[in-house]
């Protein structure tokens, strides 16, 4: 056994062997694996290997495509089959909402290049002759379905061996019956990892690939990863003597089939089957970790839980009934609080990466493997990888709250996936202080990074709840009314999550002007729009920052960022001691004060003066509120009216709160919920971090020139931004606006045409732009289709609509009611 290597990793499943095999792809061949029993032995033998392409998310969709795409080419490269059957996989409908569901993907699909296509129920039946198109009352009627021609299924294990092989080809080393027991740090910065079996191995980059022990091995550096298996369980079916005549009678291999709508997925195998439920009720496992006996084993079936589903697949396949059961593999399959993989660098710790709580791991397992290893050898992922990123969960994943959280995860795998889904389980957890007074005035509440916000505000008499939909809904109106209420009188918007941290110290503003692509503000009382970018060039950050004092520095980012945000700045710091960085998003809470009235309102709270001249837009004071010591008054806000972020010592929230609407009462303040704030973003077109802005392009392609310094020194993602200025920036940052729209609008992910029918964009976000009442979209167009006036048209819910290409900030475009 080798004593010292680059990279080890730590699991031998599909997952932990592709990322060896990509690290040797990338030309890094000083690496092994150490798996604790035999390769496969965890989650991955007992998979069913079905390889679905259907992903709502953007990102998982592009590593799912990858990993199908390679698992093609494995066998010619490596020699070793991997019993890839291109069956195709067919996912029916039964209802409208699930229709345009898979509409909502397909422009994901197209965005991203997967083939599918939307069929008839006639299609159907001719794909799959062994199935009933139902319209029965215990049977509802398939209208359609989401057909993927190019997926199906896999062998697990020969997949592992075939990346295996070509790993060990290339020259990495596998160790197996080699547990990771202890890590420590050495004194030259890398990890030295004690085995077991006794020997140690130090490397200089560590990757955690450990599938259902992926708590215990995170323990070892004292990392709380969140990631818990559920228990999920699949039947094994005897020889069906339909399939079996079907066959013979010269029928190719049935595609995949999943019915969602009755929750379960079914394939051949053997002239038989294997039917597989998303069930309720299936328990979460091994919270405190895998116990020493489990081994390569099984749970005990549980056929009560799978009876509603055999009894729903029986109906639609009657098949099903005329054979035996052979087996029920019941295993643990990791699963994180959202459902998406940990896929990125831990936190807090450096050169320690994760590749873990995958719960389509089979699926993931290329995708995965070849995007951390170019984020362990170049240093950053060559795709936006942020809904993956470890670093989107926070400290609040305790214990009890994955295991409520996964078990909800999993039983919804089939349900429809609405765009305003907010599911409901462990919550509330994280509340600001006056939750309570926002719950008074009908909050409607939605949860994002563990906290609670209020989606929209139901006015009294109107039930207090979400009928979740692709389409304008219930709520439609009521954050209309909350909109205009902040364009036209006043409005507030309680961001207490904001993420905030402070820098201090001599070293403090050359430091984060080494960070950002924008000045630091020079002047006390300032502040500046800043980007952190990729050394590709790309966003990974976005941060208001304020200059409070000569060297001190306010630093806000989203709230959903806290941890991402916070690894980076803390990971950044120079060494010498000159910079003092403190994360205080739970010390401060923040009100926006925003609309034509606002001013009039906070003048009733404080002496400062709030006049132009005293205070002008873009400008920041520390003020006293009403009783409120200590509070940084920001006059900007993400809203576009004339307005003022208050940023207070958490421990006035109730104070300020009930002083604001004392104050406000006769202006008709209100409250205003996160879905009007995204109704009045985009009007201005501003850009949200995480969506609109992302790694995969630059300032300039994000239309946002005006916060990049080239001139002022070096800066993370200069060289990459010059380089992209001499070669021609590709696509621009663009706002639409949508035509004939009757009930959808865009929200995000939809593909944008030219005249001629060619893909030349995306649509990142849209929504309703009640102010100006019309349907609007921002996103990206190749830059000679951007300017104001081009026709475009845009896809939704597949129908092209006609978009026009619009100057920024369709409401107040010289920012007249900003500055006034
Ligand atoms: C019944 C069932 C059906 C499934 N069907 C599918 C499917 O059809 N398609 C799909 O995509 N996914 C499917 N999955 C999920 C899939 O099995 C997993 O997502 C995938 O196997 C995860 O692979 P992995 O490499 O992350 O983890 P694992 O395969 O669990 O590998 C982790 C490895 O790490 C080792 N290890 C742990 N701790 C240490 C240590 N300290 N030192 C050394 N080694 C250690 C373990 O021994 C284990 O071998 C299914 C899961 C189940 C339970």
């Amino acid at each position: 056994m080798k004593t010292h290597v680059r990279v080890l990793v730590i699991g031998g499943g599909a997952v932990g062997v592709s990322t060896l095999y990509h690290l040797t792809k990338k030309g890094w061949t000083d690496v092994a694996l150490i798996e604790r029993t035999e390769l496969t032995a965890g989650s991955t033998w007992h998979a069913a290997g079905l390889l679905p392409l259907f992903n709502m998310s953007y990102i998982v969709g592009q590593l799912h495509k990858y990993s199908v795409d390679l698992y093609k080419r494995l066998p010619a490269e490596t020699g070793q089959d991997v019993s890839f059957h291109v069956t195709g996989n067919l996912r029916l409908a039964t209802s409208r909402e699930r229709m345009d569901e898979y509409q909502k993907y397909c422009g994901t699909a197209n965005t991203i290049g997967v083939p599918f296509e939307i069929i008839t129920p006639k299609q159907v039946q001719e794909l799959w002759p062994l199935l009933e198109l139902g319209g029965s009352a215990d049977m509802a009627s398939i209208i359609g379905a989401l057909y993927h021609p190019q997926d199906g299924h896999i062998a697990p294990a020969d997949l592992t061996m075939a990346l295996r092989k070509g790993a060990r080809s290339a020259g990495a080393e596998i160790y197996e019956h080699t547990e990771a027991v202890g890590i420590e740090r050495t004194g030259s910065g890398e990890w030295r990892v004690r085995t077991a079996k006794g020997g140690d191995i130090t490397a200089e980059h560590l990757v955690f690939a450990t599938g259902n022990y992926a708590r215990q091995t995170g323990q070892l550096l004292g990392l709380n990863v969140p990631a818990i298996p559920v228990e999920h369980q699949y039947i094994v079916y005897d020889e069906s003597p339909e399939l079996k005549a079907y066959r013979q009678g010269g029928g190719r291999e049935l595609a995949v089939l999943r019915e969602p709508d009755t929750s379960y997925y079914l394939r051949e195998e053997r002239m038989g089957w294997i039917l597989g439920p998303y069930e309720k009720g299936a328990p979460a496992r091994f919270a405190d970790g895998v116990p020493e006996w489990f081994g390569r084993s099984l749970f005990p079936g549980d056929l009560d839980r799978l009876v509603p589903h055999v009894e729903a697949a029986t109906r639609r396949v009657p098949a099903l009934e005329h054979c035996g059961i052979k087996d029920i593999v019941n295993g643990p399959i990791s699963y994180t609080p959202d459902g998406s993989p940990l896929i990125g660098p831990a936190w807090g710790v450096r050169n320690v990466w994760l590749n873990e709580g995958h719960s389509f791991g089979i699926t993931a397992a290329g995708g995965s493997g070849w995007q951390l290893a170019e984020w362990i050898v170049e240093g950053e992922p060559g795709i936006d990888m942020l809904a993956v990123d470890p670093r989107r969960f926070g400290a609040y994943t305790s214990k009890r709250y994955l295991v409520k959280k996964n078990e909800e995860t999993y039983r919804n795998v089939y349900t429809v996936h609405f765009p305003d889904e907010e599911r409901p389980d462990a919550r509330p957890a994280k509340t600001s202080p006056v939750y309570d007074k926002l719950s008074a005035q009908g909050a409607v509440w939605g949860q994002r990074y563990g906290w609670e916000r209020a989606n929209w505000f139901a006015p009294r008499g109107v039930e207090r709840r979400d009928q979740w939909s692709f389409r304008r809904t219930n709520y439609f109106e009521h954050v209309g009314n909350e909109a205009r209420l902040m364009r036209e009188r006043v409005g507030v918007i309680d961001l207490s999550p904001f993420t905030k941290h402070e820098v201090t110290g001599p070293g403090a503003e050359s430091w984060l002007d080494g960070l950002v692509a924008n000045k630091v503000p020079t002047r006390v009382g300032r502040m500046a729009l800043s980007h952190a970018l990729t050394q590709r060039g790309g966003i990974r950050s976005e941060f208001t920052i304020t200059r409070i004092a000569e060297q001190h520095f306010y630093v806000v980012s989203a709230g959903a960022a806290e941890r991402y945000d916070s690894d980076f700045l803390f990971k950044s710091l120079p060494a010498d001691g000159s910079v003092g960085l403190r994360n205080i998003t739970g010390t401060r809470g923040c009100f926006v004060l925003a609309g034509p009235k606002s001013r009039e309102v906070l003048a009733q709270l404080t002496d400062t003066p709030l006049d132009n001249t005293a205070f002008p837009w873009l400008t920041a004071q520390v003020i006293e509120a009403g009783l409120a010591v200590d509070v940084y008054a920001l006059r900007v806000n993400f809203v576009g009216s004339l307005g003022w972020e208050l940023h207070f010592p958490i421990e006035y929230a109730h104070h300020l709160f009930d002083a604001l609407f004392e104050a406000g009462r006769g202006h008709g303040i209100g409250m205003v919920g996160m879905r009007a704030m995204e109704s009045l973003r985009l009007e201005k077109s501003y850009r949200m971090w995480g969506s609109d802005i992302t790694p995969d392009y630059t300032p300039f392609e994000s239309g946002l020139d005006r916060f990049v310094r080239m001139k002022k020194g070096p800066f993370v993602g200069r060289d990459a931004l010059e380089r992209q200025l001499a070669a021609g920036v590709p696509n621009r940052f663009v706002t639409l606006e949508v035509h004939e729209v009757r009930d959808a609008d865009p929200l995000g992910n939809e593909p944008l045409f030219d005249k001629g029918g060619r893909m030349i964009g995306r649509a990142t976000s849209g929504y309703y732009g009640h102010a100006v009442q019309k349907s609007l979209a921002i996103g990206y167009a190749r830059t000679e289709l951007a300017t104001p006036g081009t026709e475009l048209t845009i896809e939704i819910l597949g129908e092209r609509k006609p978009a026009t290409v619009v100057p920024e900030s369709p409401y107040d475009p010289d920012n007249l009611q900003l500055r006034s």
